[in-house]
């Protein structure tokens, strides 16, 4: 769910380190491989259940056990589908595990491993289930309007999402709590009020008991509007640093990053929407297969937004990394210096075993963040103005 998390610290995704070593290049390129083979099975499993139109059988199933009760038998032929996908990514999904674990960033068990798995898997069956049966309901009651009122209801539901999300669904995953440094608090207490910010809190995130790699992030609107900053982050950075990454984050919430990120999403997915209604309209009169309430055309849904979310995915991250340029040079221009923030940057590059130097085409159409090493090109050279890097 992007909107719910947002923009992540300095620390995220990353880039790979200074002329980046072979094992950052090997481990990115794999996990660029892993992230491909999970959009590319994902198409093509909605692909052959339409081909065969084994989606057909698997309706007529549902509706024989559920008899006359329509949200009974989309319940049951949603399920048979969450169940087939979540049992070829779980695959994917364990391939990502002994990855992280044969590169040594990794510190879980695979006990502790699953039970996430498990969680995981139990809140995409309840959130698909609650949207599949909204969907269908309103093609019922609205055959031409569903899309949009569809759209509206979901864009209420990510803002609700983004709110709930660090008191109720982070917490599901990992363990938080205020950040217990008076020090620390007392620098960003001050930068806040400097920027005239609100900020609720600040908060250490558990990372450690899981993996070696440092986070941070700007999280929640609101009440539960919060800077998390994780335990591995902090075991690392002296307090300037740390300060850097704060001031980060902070440039997120003054620039109303969270806010604009759910403009872009509503927009994306108003789009999205859009072609979901051309799609089901397009297989119930030009296809002549389903009709528009057959809710076995679910997978050519599955199919469209797939295929929109990899379309678009290179221009959702040139806008999160201009976001990222905004937020850094904030932080450059809060602390009045860029020496925290670049040896910090050194730091979280070596722990999350980041590029700091992707392929240009890498960076385009992959990355979230800017390179590790562009963002601190572009420090030194608003530090050293007119002085080449
Ligand atoms: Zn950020």
């Amino acid at each position: 769910m992007e909107a719910t998390t947002s923009h992540s610290g300095p620390a995220a995704d990353g880039g790979g380190p200074p002329g980046d070593g072979a094992e950052a290049r090997r481990y990115h390129r794999l996990q660029r491989r892993l992230g491909a083979a999970d959009v590319v099975g994902g198409l093509a499993v909605m692909g052959v259940i339409l081909a065969t139109d084994w989606t057909s059988d698997f309706r007529n199933f549902a509706v024989r056990l559920a008899g006359d009760h329509h949200a009974a038998a989309l319940f049951l032929y949603t399920t048979i589908l969450l169940l087939l996908t979540g049992f070829l990514s779980l695959g994917l999904d364990y391939y990502g595990f002994r990855i992280e674990h044969r590169y040594r960033l990794s510190r879980q068990r695979l006990r502790s491993w699953a039970w996430d798995q498990f969680k995981g898997f139990a809140l995409t069956f309840l959130f698909g289930q609650v949207l599949v049966q909204l969907v269908y309901l309103l093609i019922r009651l609205q055959p031409q309007w569903w899309w949009v009122t569809g759209w509206a209801v979901l864009m209420l539901f990510s803002v609700l999402m983004a709110q709930i999300a660090p008191v109720v669904l982070f917490p599901i995953f990992f363990r938080f709590r205020v950040l217990n440094n008076e020090e620390l608090t007392a620098r960003l207490t001050r930068m806040c009020e400097r920027a005239g910010a609100r900020i609720r809190g600040v908060y250490e995130w558990k990372l450690s008991e899981k993996t070696k790699k440092a986070n941070a992030a700007l999280m929640g609107l609101g009440r539960t509007r919060r800077i998390v900053i994780s335990d591995t982050l902090l075991e690392t950075c002296n307090e300037d640093e740390i300060e850097a990454v704060l001031a980060h984050e902070l440039g997120h919430h003054v620039y109303r990053h969270m806010w604009k990120a759910i403009a872009v999403q509503g927009a994306v997915t108003f789009f999205g929407f859009w072609c979901l209604k051309l799609a089901i309209r397009w297989a119930a009169l030009d296809w002549k297969r389903y009709d528009q309430i057959d809710f076995a055309n679910l997978p050519l849904m599955v199919l469209v937004i797939t295929a929109i979310s990899v379309l678009l995915m290179p221009v959702m991250n040139a806008y999160s990394r201009f976001n990222e340029r905004q937020a850094d040079a904030y932080a450059w221009q809060t602390l009045g210096s860029v020496q925290a923030f670049c040896s910090a940057m050194e730091k979280l590059a070596a722990q999350n075993l980041a590029e700091r130097e992707p392929a240009r085409w890498v960076e385009i159409l992959f990355h979230s963040h800017p390179a590790i090493g562009r963002r601190m090109r572009a420090a030194l050279s608003w530090a050293h103005p007119g002085k080449s890097t």
